[in-house]
Parts: C-alpha cells; sequence; structure tokens
C-alpha cells in the first residue's frame, strides 16, 4: 500500500518513530467507539486507519469500547460493533473496556489528589461554567480550590461511597484557570451519577470523564499512537498533562479531520433520533450510512475499505461526495456479480411465430467482467416473456433502438425478434407486444447476418418468479443536512423507499442469498434483503444504479 501512494501524515510520524527506535519499533493502535449507537462509515474510516497502519507497520490494535457513560450505552451496541469490524475485515488484538479500568483510574484519581493536582468541587455545573471565564477573560478560582489534599481524599472516597446525590460534586483537576485553553481550566475528572453501567453494574456511582478515562486507558494500554479526530486537538495539552503528571506511558495522540459525506447525516445521536422517531425501519436500513446499513444494502467490505483509502487522511475538514461511496461499490461488483435478468415495470411480449408451449435453454454468461470466466447459467426462453414497459413505445421516436412497430432488438442471450403489433386495453394501455422472431439469430451461433442496435432483457412468463424490489435514492434532500436551517429532519428526502412490490426475475434469482450481490442487467446491482426475504416471498435491495444518474434538483 505504503509503496504504491505517498505516505499520509500519520504514516510519516510512525516511519519517523520507528527510525528513532521509539517504542523499540513497536506500533499499537486502538479503535475506541463509544457503545451508544451502532456504526457508520465515519467510523470505517477510523477502523481502516487504525487496524490498516497496524498491519503496514506490523503492529496491532485493540478494540477498546469507551464505556464510560452508564446511561446510553448498551450490550446491543457492543455486539453490533464487533460484528461490523469483523465484516470490514479486520482483527482485533484485544477486546477492552474502559470500564474494566474503574478501580485503576479511581486509584490515579487519588493520586493526582495526593500530588494537589486534584480537588473536589461542590460547585453547581452553572456555577463552573461561570468561574470558568470566557476565552477572553481568565477563569476565577472558588473556595473549593483550595480544600486539604485530606479534606479531598476523604470527599472523593466518599463520593465512591455513594454518600452524595448526582451532581452534588465533582472532582476537577487543578491545572491553570487562566489557560487560554478552556480545556484546561480545571478541567472535570469524576462526576457522580447513580446509574446502571451495562458491564460494572451498580458497582460505581461516580464515572470518569473522558479527559480522565481516554488518555489514561491508552496508557495502560500502551499504545503508540492514538489517533482520533480533530475536535481533540484542544484535548491534547491536558491528554500529555495527565500522562506526565501520573509518570504512565507515553501515548501519543494524532488528528486527522472527521469523515463528512453528502446527502446524509453522521453523528450517532442523529441516526438515533432518525431510528427512535421511526424516520427509517432501524440502524440497518438500507438508507442508514450505518456499517449495518450499508450491508443490508448490498455493500462489500471491499468497497468500503477500498472507498477509505480513496478519500485519504485529511488534516482539514471536507465533505466527501456520497458518489465516490458508491463508484467504489459499482467498480467491485461490475467484477463479482452475477448478471441476471429481472423485470421491474412488466409488460408481455408474445412471439407470434415461436410454438406455443416449447421451452428452449438458452445460455447466458455470469459475468463477463470476471477474470477466471465463471461459468454461465441456463435461462428458459419461450412464446411469452416479461419485458420493461419502457422498451416499448406506441411512437417511438428517431434513434429510439428498442421496440416499436416496425423495429427491431435482440433479446438478450436469445433472439433477434421483430415488432409486428400491439394490444391496448379499453383505457388505452399497452398490455402485449406482439413480435415475429429470426430463427438464425439465436446468440452463440447467429447466422442471419442482421444487425440491431438496441439488447433488451427479458423474463420468460412461464418460468419467471416474482420478487418485491425496493429502490432507493438519497435519505436526504440536501447536500448537508445538519448545517441546514432548522431541525435536519425537515430535510429528509420523503421518496427516499420506492418499493415495487410485484418484479418478474428469471428463475436463477430463486437461489440468490443476502449478501451476494447481482446485477440486473441494465437495472443496478442487487442484493436479497436478509430482514424481509422469505423463501415464499423474496425481497431484493438496490444497491446502487448501472450509472451516477442522480440529478440535483
Ligand atoms: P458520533 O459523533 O457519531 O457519535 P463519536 O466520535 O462520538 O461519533 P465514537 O464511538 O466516540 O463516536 O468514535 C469512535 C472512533 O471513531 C473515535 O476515534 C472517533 O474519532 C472515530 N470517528 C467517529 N466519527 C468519525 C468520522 N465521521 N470520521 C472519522 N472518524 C470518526
Ligand atoms: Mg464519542
Amino acid at each position: 500500500m505504503a509503496e504504491e501512494r505517498s505516505l499520509n501524515f500519520i504514516e510519516e510520524i510512525i516511519e519517523e518513530d520507528i527510525r528513532e527506535g521509539k517504542n523499540s519499533g513497536r506500533v499499537l493502535t486502538r479503535f475506541p467507539p463509544e457503545p451508544n449507537g451502532y456504526l457508520h462509515i465515519g467510523h470505517a474510516k477510523s477502523i481502516c486507519l487504525n487496524f490498516g497502519l497496524a498491519l503496514e507497520y506490523n503492529g496491532k490494535t485493540n478494540l477498546r469500547f469507551d464505556d464510560t457513560n452508564p446511561v446510553k450505552e448498551d450490550v446491543e451496541y457492543v455486539d453490533s460493533i464487533k460484528a461490523d469490524v469483523k465484516w470490514l475485515g479486520f482483527e482485533w488484538a484485544e477486546e477492552l473496556y474502559a470500564s474494566d479500568y474503574f478501580d485503576q483510574l479511581y486509584e490515579l484519581a487519588v493520586a493526582m489528589i495526593k500530588k494537589g493536582l486534584a480537588y473536589v468541587d461542590d460547585s453547581t455545573p452553572e456555577e463552573i461554567a461561570t468561574q470558568k471565564g470566557t476565552p477572553t477573560e481568565p477563569g476565577k478560582p472558588n473556595q473549593y480550590r483550595s480544600r486539604s489534599i485530606e479534606e479531598n481524599l476523604t470527599l472523593f472516597a466518599e463520593m465512591k461511597a455513594g454518600k452524595y446525590p448526582d451532581g452534588a460534586k465533582v472532582l476537577r483537576a487543578k491545572v491553570d484557570l487562566a489557560s487560554p485553553n478552556m480545556h484546561m481550566r480545571d478541567p472535570i475528572m469524576y462526576r457522580i451519577k447513580h446509574a446502571h453501567h451495562h458491564r460494572t453494574g451498580d458497582a460505581w456511582c461516580i464515572y470518569p470523564m473522558y479527559d480522565f478515562a481516554h488518555g489514561q486507558s491508552d496508557a495502560i494500554e500502551q499504545i503508540t499512537h492514538s489517533i482520533c479526530t480533530l475536535e481533540f486537538i484542544p484535548h491534547r495539552p491536558l491528554y500529555d498533562w495527565f500522562i506526565e503528571e501520573l509518570n504512565l506511558f507515553p501515548s501519543k495522540q494524532y488528528e486527522f479531520a472527521r469523515l463528512n459525506m453528502t446527502y446524509t447525516v453522521m453523528s450517532k445521536r442523529k441516526l438515533l433520533q432518525l431510528v427512535e422517531e421511526g424516520h427509517v425501519e432501524d440502524w440497518d436500513d438500507p438508507r442508514m450510512p450505518t456499517i449495518s446499513g450499508l450491508r443490508r444494502r448490498g455493500y462489500t467490505p471491499k468497497s468500503i475499505r477500498e472507498f477509505c483509502e480513496r478519500i485519504g487522511v485529511a488534516k482539514r475538514e471536507n465533505m466527501i461526495d456520497v458518489s465516490l461511496l458508491e463508484f467504489c461499490i459499482r467498480e467491485d461488483l461490475n467484477k463479482s456479480a452475477w448478471r441476471r435478468m429481472a423485470v421491474l415495470d412488466p409488460i408481455k411480449l408474445v412471439i407470434t411465430d415461436y410454438p406455443e408451449g416449447k421451452t428452449e435453454m438458452m445460455y447466458g454468461e455470469n459475468n463477463p467482467e470476471a477474470e477466471d470466466g465463471d461459468g454461465g447459467r441456463e435461462i428458459p426462453f419461450s412464446r411469452e416473456l416479461w419485458i420493461e414497459r419502457e422498451d416499448f413505445m406506441e411512437i417511438p421516436p428517431k434513434k429510439f433502438f428498442r421496440l416499436g412497430v416496425g423495429l427491431m432488438v435482440r433479446l438478450k442471450n436469445a433472439y433477434i425478434v421483430k415488432c409486428e403489433s400491439f394490444v391496448k386495453d379499453a383505457e388505452g394501455n399497452v398490455t402485449e407486444v406482439h413480435c415475429t422472431h429470426i430463427p438464425e439469430s439465436k446468440s452463440g451461433g447467429d447466422s442471419s447476418g442482421i444487425s440491431v442496435k438496441g439488447t433488451i432483457h427479458w423474463v420468460s412468463v412461464p418460468h419467471a418468479k416474482t420478487a418485491e424490489v425496493r429502490l432507493y435514492d438519497r435519505l436526504f434532500q440536501v447536500e448537508d443536512p445538519s448545517n441546514e436551517e432548522g431541525d435536519f429532519k425537515s430535510y429528509l428526502n420523503p421518496n427516499s423507499l420506492h418499493i415495487i412490490e410485484t418484479a418478474y426475475i428469471e428463475p436463477e434469482l430463486a437461489k440468490a442469498e443476502p449478501g451476494v450481490g447481482y446485477q440486473f442487467m441494465r437495472k443496478g446491482y442487487f442484493t436479497l434483503d436478509k430482514n424481509h426475504s422469505k423463501a415464499d416471498k423474496l425481497v431484493f435491495n438496490r444497491t446502487v444504479t448501472l450509472k451516477d444518474g442522480w440529478v440535483k434538483k
């Protein structure tokens, strides 16, 4: 990987560290999700980066659940996160939980008190906020800041023992109330929260804050390169300060730009709202930017890894066009997906000069793009076929290379047919298209000498299976719903899901399995929906169209 392109800035740092013999050349990264939601494509970027660096430099990556906030966290999320990381193709060295360090973190907090670098503060959150000052005005110390070490030790032990209600006291680091960096103005280390934790149960009623859990967890695990997103830059001095004062393993924090993608939102909090308010089916709705949603939609791990590789590692916030993600899945499926025929908007084509009751097995390649040529399949052909309604026109314009009276077209993998007439119902809708066929034009042994410009797909009426087909559009109507005025949900696209209740599919598709991509010829790439499909009712999701046909409204 690194040989083919220039190094990103984190690779440069790591290579420099290795040259200098830092950590004896050891590289240990971590992926630290908070188990308060399902992972999204932004997390995939972080996963690919952390695990990718470890693979590149012979290192390892820990999966660490940042579970210091008992209220929003859940085992369901832990399980889904593990499944998603595995599915993306990565293996962690150790599965760890910040909550496993609660005893150690408590001892470290006590050590800070003993050094005179932490104090128990009884102020309300509002008072703390006011006393902190503003970016242009220094903060003011309050009476609690000068509490004795003894008193702080007693109070902190009492906080832990459950003597005080939520919010009555906090433990704060004694850093610098005049620091230009607001995060250094005596940040909170511990808060009281009488809440049940998904792993530690009711053992604790005080919980460490991010700033006093993350860096310490990194240090305990001896993480060499702790990679996070840009919003943590102002936290870095505090990250280093705690590690230095506590004389811990010197983990180092590096920041890169988070992934933002057009026409979606990328925050677990917002995605949770979409789920809870029923705007989508669930976290794995195929329109969601979650890894589980993309998987259900038919994305492959390879396409997501390729996308993360292509966007690179930026130092500045940017917005990636979702069409790049679509490009990556199209490229992958073009090479791997088997070609099949399915008619989504059917109209009947009758070959009037083809014997009634006759079935001919036609041959169709599985994938002409496949490198190893993966054989083919048989497709039953008969006198009556389903074709797409749009492939026939009563009054065809010039350069319409499909069907209209007098026009010829090739039926994919079968014969050239000529349209002779059509039938209308009482309302004037075309119900049948009548054709004759050229027997010598059969695909594979065409001796007709006739060449036609158009080829259309079809499914034999008596052999067709039915399926429900779900077509998706962007979940949001605007590029950056989070940055628009008002509620981001008012920008939801009301037409993001279009259900076709009865489509006709070739019989081979009855063998389809979720997660396997098929190209429905001329219609896009599809996969079986794992949640809604049943043996007697297949449901397919369109992963992506064949071409980027999306136009801005
Ligand atoms: P969210 O705001 O969606 O809840 P988060 O950052 O709070 O995201 P965490 O579970 O804390 O979610 O994230 C785990 C890791 O994934 C962190 O290292 C975080 O920086 C990274 N991450 C989260 N979102 C993105 C993103 N959009 N792009 C890149 N990395 C991300
Ligand atoms: Mg977070």
